[in-house]
C-alpha cells in the first residue's frame, strides 16, 4: 500500500484580478523507500502541491485527498497535522537562509524540532543535535552547534535544514529545490546525504526540481507538472528515453543531458512563457507553446491516460497528450508519427499561435538525443 496516495488535489487562491488555480486535479501515489521526483518551471504547482498537503497554504481553498498512511491530510485537525509534520513527514525548503531563524543558533533550532514534539532535557536534545550534525556531514559539530546560520555556509545551511527535517526519523521526506543554490560539487554531496539518509531511515521522498540532472541521479518515478497539472507520468528510464508529451520532450531538450550538447551544439530552449492560471488557455494549456498543435489540441484538453502503446515501461506511463501513443522518445521514427499526426489533422491554427510566442513549425524542432543512443 502507498504511503502517500494524493486523489484529483486542488488548489486555488482568490486574488484581485480572479481565482488563481494553482494545482488542478493532481493525483500521484508515493511508496516507503522510493523516491518520486516532481518537474516542471516555475509556477508549475509543484511546491504549492506539496506544501498544500502539510498545511501550509494558508488562504488557500483545498479539494480532494492525500491520504498519508490512510489518514486524509486535508481534513485532520490542526494539532494532529502539526505532530505528524516534523515527525512523521519531514520538510526540506527551498532557501535555507530565509527558513532557518537569523537570531537562534543552528543547535538551537535543531532542538526545538525535538522539543515541539518530544518531551527532551536540554543536554539530550544537544547530544542528539551534534549526532544529527554529524550525520549530515558537518565538521566540528560540537563546536558549530553555536554558530548562528549566517555563520554557515550554503551547502552547510542546506545541510542543517536535512539535519532538522530527519530529527525525528520521518517517514516521508519532502525536500523543495534541495540544491537550487549549491554549487555543483555541494549539490552531489547534499543528494548523496540525501539518499543516504532516505535508505537509512527507509522514507519515502517527493523531491521538487527543475533540474533534470538531480531527477536522473535520485528518482524512481517522475511526475511532469505543467500549469498546475501532471502531464506526464512515468519510471526514470521511460522519462528520459520513451517520453511522450512533447513538453517533457522540450524540458530535455533545453538541458545539456547529451553527448551531441557537449559537443558544441546549441540547446535548444522552450520558447514562450508558461500559461496564466488566473485565465489558462482552452484545450492543451500547452498549445500556444507546442511545436506540434493541431486544432483539436486549442479547444479539446487531452486527459491524462495510460500511454498503452509503451511496452517497456516498467510502472504505469500516462501523458495528457493528443499525439499517437506510439510517438515515444526522440528517435526520427517518432518525429514522424508526430509529423504524420500534425499533417493529418489539417490545418493547425498554430501557425498564428506559435508565430505570436516564437516557436517554429513542428519540421523546425530537431528531436533531442537524450542519452546519445539515437532512441
Ligand atoms: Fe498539447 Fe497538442 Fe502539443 Fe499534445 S500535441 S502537447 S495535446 S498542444
Amino acid at each position: 500500500m502507498a504511503l502517500l496516495e494524493v486523489d484529483d488535489l486542488r488548489v486555488s487562491f482568490p486574488t484581485e484580478d480572479g481565482r488563481l488555480h494553482a494545482v488542478q486535479g493532481l493525483s500521484f501515489s508515493v511508496d516507503p523507500g522510493r523516491t518520486l521526483a516532481i518537474v516542471g518551471e516555475s509556477g508549475s504547482g509543484k511546491s504549492v502541491a506539496t506544501q498544500t498537503m502539510v498545511g501550509l497554504t494558508r488562504g488557500a481553498q483545498v479539494s480532494g485527498r492525500a491520504l498519508f498512511d490512510g489518514a486524509d491530510l486535508l481534513t485532520l485537525p490542526q494539532e494532529q497535522l502539526r505532530r505528524l509534520r516534523g515527525e512523521a513527514i519531514g520538510f526540506v525548503f527551498q532557501d535555507p537562509l530565509t527558513s532557518l531563524h537569523p537570531q537562534y543558533t543552528v543547535g538551537w533550532q535543531l532542538a526545538e524540532v525535538m522539543r515541539a514534539h518530544e518531551t527532551i532535557a536540554r543536554g539530550p536534545a544537544r547530544a542528539r543535535a551534534i549526532e544529527l550534525l554529524t550525520q549530515v556531514g558537518i565538521p566540528r559539530p560540537e563546536k558549530r552547534i553555536d554558530d548562528f546560520p549566517h555563520q554557515f555556509s550554503g551547502g552547510m545551511r542546506q545541510r542543517a535544514m536535512i539535519a532538522m527535517a530527519v530529527a525525528l526519523n520521518p517517514r516521508l521526506l519532502v525536500a523543495d529545490e534541495p540544491t537550487t543554490a549549491l554549487d555543483v560539487t555541494v549539490q552531489a554531496q547534499v543528494l548523496e546525504l540525501m539518499k543516504r539518509l532516505q535508505a537509512d531511515y527507509s522514507a519515502a521522498l517527493i523531491i521538487i526540481t527543475h533540474d533534470l540532472g538531480v531527477v536522473a541521479d535520485m528518482a524512481d518515478e517522475v511526475l511532469v507538472m505543467y500549469g498546475g497539472r501532471a502531464v506526464e507520468v512515468a519510471d526514470r528510464r521511460t522519462l528520459y528515453y520513451r517520453q511522450h508529451h512533447p513538453y517533457t520532450k522540450g524540458l530535455l531538450a533545453s538541458v545539456p543531458l547529451s553527448a551531441a550538447h557537449t559537443e558544441g551544439s546549441r540547446l535548444i530552449p522552450i520558447a514562450g512563457q508558461p500559461p496564466s492560471l488566473l485565465r489558462p488557455p482552452p484545450g492543451c494549456s500547452f498549445h500556444p507553446r507546442c511545436p506540434y498543435a493541431m486544432d483539436v489540441c486549442t479547444r479539446e484538453r487531452p486527459p491524462l491516460e495510460p500511454v498503452s502503446g509503451d511496452l517497456e515501461a516498467t510502472s504505469e506511463h500516462t501523458s495528457a497528450c493528443h499525439l499517437p501513443e506510439d510517438a515515444l522518445g526522440s528517435s526520427a521514427a517518432a518525429e514522424d508519427l508526430r509529423r504524420a499526426a500534425v499533417a493529418a489533422a489539417g490545418d493547425t491554427g498554430f501557425a498564428t499561435v506559435g508565430a505570436a510566442v516564437g516557436v517554429g513549425s513542428a519540421e523546425e524542432v530537431p528531436a533531442p538525443d537524450v542519452a546519445g543512443d539515437g532512441r
